[in-house]
């Protein structure tokens, strides 16, 4: 597969690497995305990080395979276009054809989680795993699954919308339009939903002290893991609530798709045990044991790397499929 370039195209920062083709990353330069000044812009700006990331790495563009690029909302592989990236404003924007065409070198995208967990199977916490199933706990909450190195799309490419799973105990609106979607409190958004709101409702905290500085809405997830370090009672509460849901939707997750291996990523992620020991507590008890039994559930390992050595990997692995049918 040779020389390969990743890349995450999210709503603030531009990532892009050079990965060789045992997955290793190279370099990597970061910009931020400016998305409001219009897809051409953003292109244009992808196009002179290329040059300026085989530059710095004395590579030249023919010695380049491909680029792999994840980007967020949905995506057609196949097309290489952007449906709908709520984040970026794109819609039906044809990405693949458009880096491709300033930077004469073959270009497949798909979406930004399944980049990420395609990287931590093929190179990070689930290596050597044949059955994984990982999840990014971010702003939102998303899966991707991938069975014997093949990443599962469903119809639409639409599979792995974990969060958007509605569950009767959860109050919120969804920005999807629906009502009571896990993801708007299995989030890092939904924890920091949860503090301010009952901070708002007058309830004690530790957290309300650091509100001296700050107000109740700069109140983050990251606060709520300090509060729970400091044994406090309201910090607690929304970690085993939050754990507790993420538990039960990862129970329907494990029982239709049996993986070997749940992989934890994002922001929210670094939150890990505080997040990780009510989920195993309901899981374990959600589930028929013979999925349990052969369970490993595991923190990523690549965090900022794995959506960059991802897209990478699996350009690779997808311009070898166009050849070997041509
Ligand atoms: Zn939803």
């Amino acid at each position: 597969m040779g020389l390969m370039i990743g890349m995450d195209i999210g709503g603030t920062n531009i990532v892009c690497g050079l990965v060789d083709e045992s997955g290793k990353l190279l370099n990597k330069i970061k910009q931020s995305t400016e998305a409001h000044l219009g897809s051409g812009y953003v292109f244009d700006k992808i196009s002179s990080m290329v040059d300026e990331l085989l530059r710095a790495a004395n590579v030249k563009h023919s010695e380049v395979t491909a680029i792999g690029v994840g980007t967020p909302g949905f995506i057609d592989p196949e097309k290489g276009i952007t449906v709908f990236a709520s984040n970026l404003k794109w819609t039906q924007v044809p990405t693949a054809e458009e880096i491709r065409k300033r930077t004469g070198i073959p270009t497949f995208i798909d979406n930004d989680v399944r980049m990420y967990v395609y990287g931590e199977a093929a190179c990070g916490a689930a290596k050597g795993y044949e059955h994984v199933l990982g999840i990014t706990i971010g702003t939102g909450l998303a899966a991707a699954m991938v069975n014997r190195e093949q990443l599962y799309y469903g119809s639409g490419y639409m599979a792995g919308e974990l969060g958007h799973i509605p569950f009767p105990e959860i109050p919120y609106e969804c920005g999807c339009g629906l009502q009571g979607c896990l993801e708007t409190v299995v989030s890092a958004t939904g924890i920091a939903r949860q503090a301010r709101e009952q901070l708002a409702a007058g309830r004690d905290s530790i957290m309300r002290d650091w509100m001296e500085a700050k107000s109740i809405n700069s109140i983050t997830a990251a606060d709520v893991s300090k509060a729970y370090d400091a044994n406090d009672p309201l910090a607690i509460e929304i970690m085993n609530h939050t754990g507790t849901l993420l538990g039960k939707g990862l129970a329907a997750a494990v029982t239709l798709y049996s993986p070997e291996i749940i992989v934890i990523g994002g922001g929210a992620a670094l939150a890990g045990e505080r997040l990780f020991a009510p989920m195993r507590e309901q899981l374990k008890k959600s589930v028929y044991s013979g999925y349990w039994d052969r369970l490993t559930i595991s923190q990523a390992q690549m965090i900022d790397d794995a959506g960059i050595v991802g897209s990478a990997m699996a350009a690779g692995q997808r311009l070898l499929k166009t050849q070997t049918i041509e």
